[in-house]
């Protein structure tokens, strides 16, 4: 009877090892950029609470990638701060948020601006030696691209990048527009698209890393900290994890082989997946990957540009 359990056992650990491949759930993790600024942004603080809030409730350890230049130097430390307490891994997003693909930008000057933000946020307890780029520009020629990636290596830094870019930059201004004349339903309607914008963005970069990597990575998804999130973070998780998706760690996330991966494209950044099929020369790919101008005409066709 015994040895008939074990065989029906082993069978089914086999069966089910032969099936994982197909069935592994998907999997993400949430980043934020950038960072309140209290000086020009008055609910800065509760703001960044709610969003504490949402991922403590949801159990969500995150990463957030301040950058002086949007959290307004020390003024936003102590939000930042909250964030490092609450066990979020807090990295680099550079002192002035400055896009490296500007032909302006330098590598010696970027270099610079990527040290001034470090010697504020390294005391931090929960920091790492991640860079997110701004803009998710990594350089516009092959002497800053790789001579940025050299000076990482150098460093003990690493590229933080990500696999889901979307525009939530955009729908919160749009949100926020119609919040400040005071149409709430106009809001809520940009808030609901808002959520099946990132479902749309989390599928397509899944179906475009199954494409070229042969599989769904661990994903790590592109947000801010901004007003839009802060209010719609609960819906946000819910609505991804209806849609099969499963929250993971920062931690966990970035530790898929793909992040330390660098593509060769030129300009170089956006998601890596993105990049990974630019340097495979898929077909159909649109730049900038993500942008407010492919979002405004749907918006404005919805009656919801203000
Ligand atoms: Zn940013």
């Amino acid at each position: 009877m015994l040895s008939h359990f074990s065989s029906f056992r082993l069978i089914l650990v086999f069966v089910l090892s032969l099936w994982a491949p197909w069935s592994s759930a998907q999997t993400l993790a949430l980043t934020f950029d950038d960072g309140f600024n209290p000086t020009t942004q008055p609910r800065a603080t509760q703001w960044n609470a709610q969003m504490l809030a949402a991922l403590h409730e949801h159990k969500i350890q995150s990463a957030l990638f301040p950058s002086l230049a949007r959290m307004g130097g020390v003024e936003g430390l102590e939000l930042v701060a909250a964030w490092a307490q609450a066990g979020h891994l807090v990295g680099n997003h550079t002192a002035s948020h400055r896009s490296l693909a500007d032909p302006k930008v330098s590598l010696e000057w970027f270099i610079s601006d990527v040290q001034a933000a470090d010697a504020m946020v390294r005391d931090l307890p929960s920091f790492v030696p991640m860079l997110r780029f701004p803009y998710l520009k990594e350089g516009d020629t092959l002497t800053k691209r790789d001579g940025l990636r050299a000076w990482m290596a150098r460093n003990g830094y690493k590229s933080a990048p990500v696999s889901i870019d979307a525009s939530d930059w955009y729908y919160n201004l749009v949100y926020a527009a119609h919040l400040k004349a005071g149409d709430a339903d106009k809001a809520e309607r940009v808030k609901q698209r808002y959520i099946r914008h990132l479902l749309d963005r989390a599928a397509y970069y899944d179906g475009l890393a199954r494409e070229i990597l042969g599989r769904s990575p661990a994903h790590v998804m592109l947000l801010h900290t901004n007003q839009i999130n802060a209010e719609a973070l609960p819906e946000v998780v819910s609505a991804l994890t209806a849609h099969g998706w499963t929250i993971i760690s920062a931690n966990t996330a970035f530790q898929d082989p793909l992040y330390a991966q660098a593509p060769d494209t030129l300009p170089a950044g956006e998601s890596i997946i993105w990049a990974h099929a630019k340097a495979h020369n898929l077909p159909g790919l649109r730049y900038p990957a993500e942008d407010s101008v492919y979002e405004e005409p749907l918006l404005r066709d919805a009656g919801l540009v203000p």
